[in-house]
């Protein structure tokens, strides 16, 4: 890696400013980090789960790098609206209604399944998963501020966030880069007539007769906008100013530009130092969501193919970049997670020799592989150096045993960051292998080679690479 720039601290690129920032927290060697979680009305499709996984990846790097972090991760079970412009219906309420379930009824199941893809793709707890529902008081009280320093206006039982005024002092667009001129002229289908300007958005509706969720306020029973959950549990768990906020790209707007408003706007201080943005999965270049219908579960892929190869498969591409998802590419990752398990199976299992050279290996595997996820987690290339040492190692086997267990040990850190079980024991017995090369050799000496591929087929399963040269045949392992 040599010549590359070698990023003293941990880099990330940071939305709000456009720029990749060096990473210095609040209080030094704590990370506060949030992150917007599942609106649960539906099962986990592969694009969350690829985000999800990212800030379990970004996370376990932090503690890799020693840092402490108090992660939190919500759970939306109200308030998210089926249209942006606040004029759509409750996701969770209109998907019970279509089931015919009770909200609270649906919420549960699908909790129940989200935690089970989550402990699959072993994307760990998170320090507080707060439910929306359980903090309505707490939104109440974050409008209740935000009215009385004069950034949200009341109309017919309703609240909105006056953009406009809040532009005015603070600045709003920020973070999506565009003016508000942009916002005023962005076409909506349908916009709510109650708004004074359409760049206005809900930090509280009154409930229509049919709305089952509804909770009272002082100025209606009704519910909270959406963005008002993360401003207010992000602040009642992490303190007013965190480290990191992140979500998916498409939270660059409306979502976090008005989380952070209403933040400001309620206590003058800013919501986030660093926001942080990951990539879409597309299906055949466009956006997989589930409003469109064209995705595919974590859970199908997860039964298909296994949580490793999928964490695999999503740390092949950077996580600011979208990536088209294909089950070849999840296939391709699976075959690594293999080449990975086989190379623990020798390292563990084997002997060993007199040499110690592969120790040094180990140290240039650690180096690349921080040096690479300093630059805002570049985990391709960090993968890079994960197989780099993974074939050295294969090659290696005359070190000492204890080294042979200390790389061992090196590959399963690195590969925990990005979350990687490896659990399955793969032991390859060197008996078996010898006794399948004297197979195939008798077949193809009798002119069996039908047979004899069947069996150099069998050792590729196993790892071993059969080579017919002039001298004879060679074997590596692959
Ligand atoms: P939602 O349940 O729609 O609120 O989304 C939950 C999280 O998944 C958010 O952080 C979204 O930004 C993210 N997300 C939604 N769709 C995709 C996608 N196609 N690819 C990657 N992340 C996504
Ligand atoms: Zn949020």
């Amino acid at each position: 890696m040599s010549g590359r720039f070698r990023a003293v601290t941990l880099r990330l690129f940071n939305t709000l400013s456009r720029e990749l920032e060096d990473f210095v927290p609040f209080e030094e060697g704590v990370v506060r980090m949030y992150t917007c979680g599942q609106t649960v009305y539906d099962d986990v499709h592969i694009g969350n789960a690829r985000t999800y996984a990212f800030w379990d990846t970004l996370r376990r790097y932090l503690e890799w790098r020693g840092f402490r972090v108090f992660h939190v991760q919500n759970i939306t079970d109200v308030g998210h609206l089926t249209d942006d412009a606040d004029m759509g219906t409750d996701k969770v309420e209109a998907a019970a209604r279509d089931e015919g379930l009770e909200p609270m009824a649906l919420v549960e199941r699908q909790l129940g399944r989200y935690y089970r893809d989550m402990v699959d793709l072993n994307v760990e707890r998170h320090y507080v998963e707060p439910r929306a529902t359980c903090h309505v008081q707490e939104m109440v009280e974050t409008v209740e501020k935000i009215v009385d320093n004069g950034y949200g206006y009341v109309v017919d039982g309703n609240v909105y966030f006056d953009v406009s005024r809040f532009d005015e002092d603070y600045g709003y667009a920020e973070m999506s880069g565009m003016d508000p001129g942009e916002l005023e002229a962005k076409p909506r289908v349908k916009e709510d007539p109650l708004k004074r300007n359409s760049a206005d958005f809900a930090l509280w509706l009154k409930a229509p007769e049919e709305h089952i969720m509804r909770w009272r306020s002082p100025w209606s029973t009704g519910y909270p906008g959406w963005h008002l959950e993360c401003t207010t549990m992000a602040r009642r768990y992490l303190g007013a100013t965190i480290d990191i906020h992140g979500g998916g790209k498409d939270h660059v707007f409306p979502h976090h530009p008005n989380e952070r408003a209403q933040a400001i706007a309620a206590t003058g201080k800013e919501l986030a130092n660093y926001w942080i943005h990951a990539g879409f999965l597309t299906i055949e270049g466009e956006k997989m969501s589930k409003s469109k219908g064209n995705f595919y579960t974590a859970r199908e892929v997860i039964d298909d193919l296994g949580g490793d190869s999928l964490r695999l498969y999503f740390a092949s591409s950077h996580y600011r970049k979208d990536a088209d998802f294909s089950f070849e590419d999840v296939e391709q990752a699976e075959a690594g997670v293999e080449r990975i398990r086989r190379a623990l199976g020798r390292l563990e299992s084997a002997e060993g020799g007199r040499e110690t050279y592969l120790r040094r290996e180990i140290q240039v595997m650690r180096n690349d592989f921080t040096e690479a996820m300093d630059d805002d987690l570049d985990t391709p290339l960090a993968l890079q150096a994960v197989f780099r040492f993974v074939r050295e190692s294969n090659k290696s086997l005359d070190n000492r045993r204890e080294v042979l267990l200390e790389a061992s040990d090196a590959i399963r850190k690195v590969c925990g960051v990005l979350g990687l079980q490896l659990d399955r024991e793969v032991e390859v017995d060197s008996g078996v292998v010898d006794i399948l090369l004297e197979q195939r050799e008798r077949l193809r000496d009798e002119g069996r080679f039908d047979e004899a591929d069947e069996v150099r087929e069998e050792l590729l399963g196993m790892g071993i690479e059969v080579q017919d040269t002039d001298e004879g045949f060679r074997w590596t392992a692959t």
